[in-house]
């Protein structure tokens, strides 16, 4: 993907908003970034937030042109995770009020799924808590993901089961799965302050297992844990590592009943800037505004656009994100167009908000600063609508 000049710059040196638009201007003949440059970006002056948001947009611009794709996440099989990843709303021990069930239909989440493409995903997510799937478990993500495909040529699939064991890379694959999701979450240093349930290892094996059975990997972070820039840095680098071709970044959602309530340590312009490196790290990944994204960035979402090329539609896994409509009016008020939209959702075109006034109002409130993130309680595992 890169050629083997590495270019790099000491952490001491302030970088010159001149500076932002000389590294982007190098990474678009090629060359790569060192981590001790990064780390001068990130540490960047906030004032200069515009000009670090300007080169990076460059780089999405070369690779990603004015397109954003579309993800939506289907929580398969919700809570009641015997593991202890501290940030994590179905964890060991977790008192959140999060919706928990064991495994949906493969009806139920093929027809969760397809509401998400009729609202334009282009990716769909099938995500499953745990430490990672029995081989029957696989069977019947193998299963359903099968039977979707056949209805849904079209979407590409990424499954998120955990730790896989080996050949279940390889039986994904088999049945039409395409990329697989396992983040490695935060820096190799900091890993044991936020599980200790397994290592940081076991989730870069998994990447690798992944990779190797010709899945895409997809693997990212989550900033606001409390880590420091250079733990940020060395996360980056180590998805870079990995061949991450996917890297969703989320924004710590501090769910009460968690060793994270009450961690506000994350400001826009800080989550832009975040973003911002990421880019200038693998300027050719995808990368993604994840989790997190409505109470973190709050008014600066739509301008987080112009460095990241891929959101989640609507609600995560356990908490509900803003409306899918304003998702797709603050994707067209930008000047962005929806990846694959017209062949996504065909029906969809006529009845599409044209701005985010005719979007109309966010259904449910989502949580801003300082309050607790709002528990999801439509879509998969319920009998009310998704937000799609
Ligand atoms: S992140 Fe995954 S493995 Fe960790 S507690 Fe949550 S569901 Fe379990």
């Amino acid at each position: 993907m890169f050629n083997k000049t590495v270019f790099n710059n000491s952490a001491a040196t302030p970088v010159s908003t001149g500076t932002f638009r000389d590294l982007a201007e190098r990474l678009l003949q090629g060359e790569v970034i060192g981590p001790d440059a990064a780390l001068a970006l990130l540490r960047s002056d906030p004032a200069d937030y515009l000009d670090l948001l300007a080169a990076a947009a460059a780089l999405r611009r070369r690779y990603f042109g004015n397109r954003v794709k579309l993800n939506y996440l289907v929580n398969l099989k919700s809570g009641l995770c015997p593991e202890d990843c501290s940030y994590c709303s179905q964890r060991l021990g977790s008192a959140a009020q999060i919706l928990k069930y064991t495994w949906l239909t493969s009806e139920e989440a093929i027809s969760q799924a397809e509401q998400g493409l009729a609202g334009g995903a282009s990716r769909v997510c099938f995500v499953a808590s745990g430490r990672g799937p029995a081989d029957r478990d696989v069977d019947r993500v193998a299963g359903l993901v099968g039977d979707f495909k056949t209805r849904n040529p079209q979407a590409e699939v990424c499954a998120c089961l955990g730790i896989l064991k080996d050949g279940q890379a390889e039986r994904l694959k088999a049945c039409g799965v395409d990329a697989y999701n396992h983040n490695l979450n935060t820096s190799e240093s900091k890993y044991s302050q936020i599980c200790t349930s397994h290592e940081f290892s076991d989730r870069t094996r998994t990447v690798e297992a992944a990779k190797a059975a010709g899945l895409s990997p997809c693997s990212g972070l989550i900033v606001g844990m409390g880590e420091s820039d250079e733990e940020i840095v060395e996360a980056l680098f180590a998805l870079r590592e990995l061949g991450s071709e996917s890297v969703p970044v989320n924004f710590l959602m501090p769910f009460e009943g968690t060793p994270l309530a009450d961690t506000w340590l994350l400001d826009p312009v800080k989550c832009l800037q975040i973003l911002c490196v990421a880019r200038f790290v693998a300027p050719q990944s995808e990368l993604r505004i994840a989790g997190g994204r409505e109470m973190h960035l709050r008014s600066l979402q739509a301008m987080a656009l112009h460095v990241a090329n891929s959101i989640f539609l609507g609600d995560y896994l356990t908490s509900e994100g803003q409306s899918a409509a304003e998702d797709l009016a603050m994707i067209q008020d930008a000047g962005f167009v929806v990846l694959d939209a017209a062949e996504s959702r065909p029906d969809r075109t006529a009845n599409e908000p044209q701005t985010r006034a005719e979007a109309g109002p966010v259904a449910e409130p989502v949580a801003g600063p300082g309050q607790e993130p709002v528990l999801r309680r439509r879509g998969a595992g319920t009998a009310r609508q998704p937000n799609a």
